[in-house]
């Protein structure tokens, strides 16, 4: 973000661009270009907001505005995962095939969430890695960090979604929590589709905690739940 944006704020509603801006948040587009990728050719959207003033961005393809069921991907940033091709997650992957669905369906977005590591930020990531290489799963390990299993706000997604005038959406994602939190901040979820990847050797413990304690689709066998359900249980009575 430059520092005109930063003092941009201060006018707010007073903008051209906040009509859509409720009291306590100022989202804005300050630029759209031309977006040609490997996965397809798209358009991408910079904005800029006053709550986490963080960069998110929106890769977007055909006209959104005002349309039902847009395919969407809500997905935060992995840079090990998204840019370095780290096998210990499933971002990398995701994101490709999210943004091949996109362009393949010839309509729909993926937003980039600047909220790295379940939002604790890069190098607390690395940290709970470093936990993990101990033999902790990655929910314990960001516990014991001092954090909740999962930071992440959907507020500024919602927002995104909303000044864009899309109406109702196909939402690519494994997680349900994360129809609830869009929900929350006001977004129709019409549809969930799945977004399955094959595990490999380094990240099959982690895909299996996603399922068992963060609650990721499909479940896995109801003796694997209840078994996670235990172990949740007797940590709290710790
Ligand atoms: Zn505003
Ligand atoms: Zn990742």
């Amino acid at each position: 973000m430059m520092k005109q944006d930063t003092e941009e704020y201060n006018t707010c509603p007073l903008n051209w661009d906040c009509e859509k801006c409720d009291k306590s948040l100022c989202l804005r587009i300050v630029a759209v270009a031309d977006f040609p990728t490997v996965h397809g050719h798209f358009k991408i959207v910079g904005f800029i907001n006053n709550k986490d003033k963080k960069d998110h961005i929106m890769v977007v393809k055909g006209n959104v505005a005002g349309r039902e069921n847009i395919l969407t991907r809500p997905h935060s940033s992995c840079v090990t995962g998204d840019a370095l091709g780290s096998l210990q997650c499933d971002c990398g992957p995701q994101l490709a095939k999210s943004l091949t669905r996109i362009d393949k369906e010839g309509c729909g977005l993926l937003l980039y969430m600047q909220q790295e590591g379940r939002g604790i930020g890069l190098t607390n990531k690395i940290r709970a890695y470093m936990l993990e290489d101990l033999g902790e799963d990655t929910y314990d390990a960001n516990v014991d960090l001092g954090f909740k299993p999962d930071e992440r706000s959907y507020e500024l997604a919602a927002a995104m979604l909303k000044r864009f005038d899309v109406r109702s959406i196909r939402l690519l994602t494994n997680n349900p929590g994360k129809i609830t939190e869009l929900e929350r901040y006001g977004v129709k979820v019409s549809q969930r589709v799945p977004l399955e990847i094959n595990p490999n050797k380094y990240n099959r413990n982690y895909l299996k905690t996603k399922k068992t304690r963060f609650g990721h689709l499909p479940s896995l066998q109801a003796a694997t739940l209840q078994k996670s359900a235990r172990a949740i249980a007797k940590r709290r009575r710790r």
